[in-house]
């Protein structure tokens, strides 16, 4: 039975739902083992390239409790039905990594992009460092109203100065030290009632050195007597976006803001139609928005068209409507609709001894924290089923038998301790500037340093 030989388990990805679903089965069984593969060189997934890097606080996710494999690509190195022969049990937790297209004409001009480009541009991402934004323009618009549509007006809108000591890549920093961008606008389908971001990056925007907010009291009309019966998290944040519209800044407040030489406003009930070109027709030069009247009330009101549409100029276009998660193996049974894989609290329906957690699970909403929730919770799952005898009996070779299959196809593992190597690169290629880091962009470079 599996208690004759220490359960063999593996987790897919990285990130914090990889690291968190180890770290419970590690504390709670203390003989099982835990491989992780991880397609990037480098691990942590989001919290090394989605996380913005002046909100370092939340890059703790470090774990070194068992065995990392990166550079292995599950679905194209190695299937996940060669996994599950190898394991007891295996964990999906890749993640969320393509975006979701905005499915409008004009997306693919020149000047558009998704956020998660952008993001994994400022962040050191290998496949985004060519991305070359273009900061030339005087306004950029960002096409929804979540926490990564804030987080990317502000790394666009923070004076760069206020960037230089964080982790943010040097390339990402000399294109935003030229940025002549003064105008942000974050565009939403729906109203203050609906924003998906929340208080804490609100807050952050506001007091934005050398920024001013602009929005327009109009949107607030009514909204004083409906906050009254709002859960208290959004009425919180309702009552900071209708003081901030609504309310005249104090002395000090006002001359701040007087000496503000960019501006960030919230354009509300408004839906992207088309992204409009140059007259040349080689570059973004505005989006068509069609107005927009809410159906229904609260969180679950619908915007409807008015019929009227309105031409917001602009040289850049960055659409931050959501992320998603691909297929990974045509073994694994997927929800193309909700982009997840079907899974009752962590445990992928009909397919014993296969379970998943974090964004592939729940889909991509979440902090971190309400990722490390669900990760312990799938855990317990496992856990749970190992304990009733619902996994695989019998002796499982682990990575013995996935290295002898990945070196057969040529692709090498890094582990732990060569990231540790690269780790130490990286912060010691920041020390000179001040940074905690400077992230290695190149995975050529990356097994070059580790004398692949
Ligand atoms: P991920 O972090 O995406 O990890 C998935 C991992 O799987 C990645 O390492 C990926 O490379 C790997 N992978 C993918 N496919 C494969 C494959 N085929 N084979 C092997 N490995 C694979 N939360 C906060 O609490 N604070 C913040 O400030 C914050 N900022 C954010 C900013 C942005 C732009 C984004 C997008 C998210 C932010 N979040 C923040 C949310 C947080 O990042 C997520 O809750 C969390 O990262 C989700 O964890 P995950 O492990 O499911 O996914």
């Amino acid at each position: 039975s599996t208690q004759e030989q220490p359960p063999q388990i593996c987790v897919v990805g990285s990130g914090p739902a990889g690291f968190y679903t180890a770290q419970h089965l590690l504390k709670h069984h203390p003989r099982a083992h835990v491989d992780i593969y991880e397609k990037q060189l480098v691990p942590f997934g989001l919290v090394r390239f989605g996380v913005a890097p002046d909100h370092p606080e939340v890059k703790t996710a470090r774990s070194d409790r068992c065995a990392f494999r990166g550079n292995v690509a599950v679905g194209r190195d190695v299937a996940v039905s060669e996994l599950r022969a190898a394991y007891h049990a295996v964990v999906l937790s890749y993640g969320a990594e393509d975006h979701q297209a905005l499915e409008i004409p004009g997306e693919e001009l020149p000047g558009v992009f998704s956020a998660r480009a952008f993001v994994g541009w400022y962040n050191g991402l290998p496949e985004n460092r060519e991305l070359a934004p273009d900061l030339s323009c005087d306004t950029a618009v960002i096409l929804g109203q979540g926490n990564v549509a804030l987080d990317v007006a502000r790394i666009l809108l923070t004076p760069p100065e206020h960037l230089e000591k964080t982790d943010i890549t040097e390339a990402a920093l000399g294109v935003l030290r030229q940025s002549r961008v003064k105008t942000v606008w974050i565009v939403g389908r729906r109203g203050p009632l609906q924003v998906a971001f929340t208080i804490k990056e609100l807050r952050e925007m506001i007091q934005l050195p050398g920024t001013r907010p602009i929005l327009d009291p109009a949107d607030f009309l009514g909204l004083q007597d409906t906050i009254k019966e709002v859960p208290r998290p959004r009425k919180r944040l309702t009552e900071l976006l209708l003081r901030t519209a609504t309310e005249k800044p104090g002395v000090e407040e006002a001359a701040r803001q007087a000496l503000a030489s960019r501006t960030w406003g919230l354009r509300f009930f408004r839906s992207p139609q088309r992204v409009l070109p140059s007259p040349d027709g080689r570059r973004v030069a505005g989006v068509r928005l069609a107005v927009t009247r809410l159906e229904g009330v609260g969180e679950a009101a619908r915007a409807a068209p008015t019929g009227d549409t309105e031409d917001l100029p602009c040289g850049l276009v960055l659409s931050s409507v959501g992320y998603k998660s691909r297929p990974i193996d045509p073994s694994v049974p997927f929800d193309p609709k909700l982009g997840v894989i079907p899974n009752m609290e962590g445990r992928v329906i009909d397919v014993p001894g296969l379970y998943c957690s974090g964004w592939v699970k729940r889909g991509p909403t979440g902090v971190i924290a309400t990722t490390m929730t669900d990760s312990f919770l799938t855990g317990q799952m496992l856990l749970q089923d190992l304990k009733a005898g619902l996994l695989p009996s019998g002796p499982r070779p682990g990575s013995a038998a996935i290295e002898a299959l990945l070196s057969s196809r040529g692709v090498r593992p890094v582990s732990f301790s060569d990231w540790e190597k690269l780790d130490a690169e990286e912060v010691s290629r920041g020390k000179g500037a001040g940074k905690p880091r400077e992230k290695l962009l190149d995975p050529q470079e990356m097994l070059r340093l580790l004398g692949r």
